[in-house]
């Protein structure tokens, strides 16, 4: 069966974590905006250059070239049976371009689980957050740390802070998402899909509580 869901939340509030986690249980392919335009970024391409300078300032990506990137990557055979759109739509113009694509996917938006949390702690957690530099593995200096400081437990990569995490940026992105991104949350409402789970919860309790609202067989 193919399963769309849709990751919502402010920054810092678990998607990413959660997504690889689920991805791992579901067998989804885990997408990440944010994943693919670092990723260009890292690769130089005329994308990535370009939403770095958007990136850096904590602002969006216009939605033209957002929108492109996604759609190729929702293309690719991995996302066959589905996938997990994690930072993916941010606005309702992308929302409604997403529609369209799955519907060209004969597939549609099945959930959109929507992870709450408190302004405070999400700049904690980002401010903790350190990331895998080959695959954007996450981790977090108190609440879910490496084995070894400084090194991924999956790929021994190294691991770094991301420049957008510092507190002026994350405040700006908090913004950012309150005013063009919060109203996906009626978005998805009016169309039944919205599920609330609290993110204020620890990243076990947030898996559960997202499997168990999602009818997810776990074989783990
Ligand atoms: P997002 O993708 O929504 O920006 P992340 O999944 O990257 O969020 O998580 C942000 C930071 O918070 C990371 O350092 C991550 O390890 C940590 N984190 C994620 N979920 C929890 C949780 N439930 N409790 C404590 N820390 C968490
Ligand atoms: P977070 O970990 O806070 O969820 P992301 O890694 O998803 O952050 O996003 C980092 C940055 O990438 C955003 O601040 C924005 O500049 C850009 N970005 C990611 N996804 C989108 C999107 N769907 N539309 C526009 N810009 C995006």
């Amino acid at each position: 069966m193919t399963r769309y869901l849709v990751l919502l939340g402010p920054p810092g509030v678990g998607k990413g974590t959660q997504a690889k986690i689920i991805s791992e249980r579901t067998g989804l392919a885990h997408i990440s905006s944010g994943d693919l335009f670092r990723e260009n970024l890292k690769n130089q391409t005329e994308l990535g250059k370009l939403a770095q300078t958007y990136m850096s300032r904590g602002e969006l990506v216009p939605d033209d070239v957002t929108i492109g990137m996604i759609r190729e990557r929702l293309s690719r055979p991995d996302c066959k049976a589905g996938a997990i759109l994690d930072g993916f739509p941010r606005t309702p113009t992308q929302a409604d371009a997403l529609e369209a694509m799955l519907d060209e996917f004969n597939g549609h938006v099945d959930a959109a689980p929507f992870i709450t949390g408190d302004e405070d702690v999400l700049v904690e957690r980002l401010g903790d957050r350190w990331t895998c530099r080959a695959n954007g593995h996450i981790y977090n200096q108190k609440s879910n740390p490496p084995r070894e400081p400084g090194i991924c437990d999956f790929d021994g990569s190294e691991l770094y802070q991301r420049e957008d995490d510092k507190p002026e940026t994350v405040k700006r992105r908090i913004h950012v998402y309150l005013e063009q991104t919060s109203p996906l949350i009626d978005y998805y409402r009016r169309r039944g899909k919205l599920i609330e789970i609290d993110g204020m919860q620890t990243i076990e309790q947030v898996t559960q509580a997202l499997v168990s609202a999602l009818d997810i067989q776990s074989s783990l």
